[in-house]
This record gives structure tokens, sequence and C-alpha cells, in this order.
């Protein structure tokens, strides 16, 4: 398996609203791929087009910091309902280096698909609530610098410009389509 590229704030594809999963069968080399590139770059949860690819999946393994967690897949994924407030100090692979306190629901409602098409809906909140609310806003286009205050976003406005910048130049010279077909 491999480790695949990241791609950064500036690119296009983390701002479009990811296509739903039809092909599961075809699904297994490119998430252990995510896993591999995930673990690469000590991120607890990766969306599809993090990774340049245009679906509804994310994986999630915050296993290190609970016993009774495992690596998580979810597809098709969409959040039904949600409760309560907590403020969390997130970053993201898609913007390096910055770190913004996000306010977010503090329980959620979630419904989604595993590899076996099977569907189900379960409550989540802590750790693993925020982190899928972090991966599904990727897989609708939205980042951690739309969630925050005008201030926040000032403060990490030069690095975020500046990841912007190189990675649309990136991005130019190297075609988002990396021979995924699905
Ligand atoms: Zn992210």
């Amino acid at each position: 398996m491999s480790v695949l590229d990241l791609v950064n704030y500036g690119n296009p594809i983390l701002r479009k609203k990811c296509n739903q999963v039809t092909n599961f069968p075809q699904l297994s080399d490119l998430i252990d791929d995510m896993f591999d590139t995930m673990y690469e770059e000590e991120g607890i949860g990766l969306a599809a087009n993090q990774v340049g690819i245009d679906l509804n999946l994310f994986i999630i393994d915050i296993s290190h910091t609970d016993d009774d967690e495992y690596p998580r897949i979810f597809i098709n994924g969409e959040i039904t309902s949600s409760r309560g407030e907590s403020v969390f100090s997130e970053g993201c692979l898609s913007i390096p280096k910055v770190a913004l306190e996000v306010t977010r629901p503090e329980v959620i409602l979630f419904k989604y698909q595993d590899i076996h098409e099977e569907w189900y809906e379960e409550e989540f909140d802590g750790l693993l609530a925020r982190a899928i609310q972090h991966e599904i806003d990727h897989l609708n286009g939205v980042l951690i610098i739309d969630l925050v205050s005008e201030m926040q976003r000032l403060k990490v406005n030069k690095e975020v410009k500046k990841i912007k910048n190189d990675s649309i130049i990136k991005f130019k010279r190297q075609p988002i389509s990396k021979g995924f077909v699905l």
C-alpha cells in the first residue's frame, strides 16, 4: 500500500461537495492508502478529497486516546441532528501548522454506510463527534477557517495565504487526478 499526496488549501477539490459513493467494491485499496497516509501524516482523520478524491468517504482513528476505539470508516455520511456546544483547538492536514479554536455541537446523530453498504445511525460525542464533524465538513467543502471569528482568522491570515499560494502553483503544475477510477 502507499502514502498518497495531500492536497492543500487552495486546491478547488477542498471546496466542493463530494459525490456519493456507489461503487463499494473498488474502495478497499483507496481506504488502505488513506490509512497509510493518515498515519504517516500523524492525523486522526482524513477525508477523501484531502487526497484529491471526489467521494463522500472519510476515516478516523482515535485509538491512541481511547483503548476501546479502533480504525473507523464512514461512507456517504450525514449528520441528522446535533446538540450542545464545545470549543476545541483543531488542526487540519490541508492547512498545515494552523490551529484554530472551533466551536461545534458536542453530540451528533450520524447516519453513514460501512464498506459492506450497510447503513447505520449512531450517536457520537467527545473527540469522535468532533472529528466526524471536521471530516464531514471537508466533504461539503467547508474548512476550519470558515468556522472561526474574523479575529482568529486574521491571526493566521499570513500562514493561510502562503499555503494557498503554494498550493495553487503546485495544483497548476500537477493535475489532481492520479489514476483512481472510482
Ligand atoms: Zn481537515
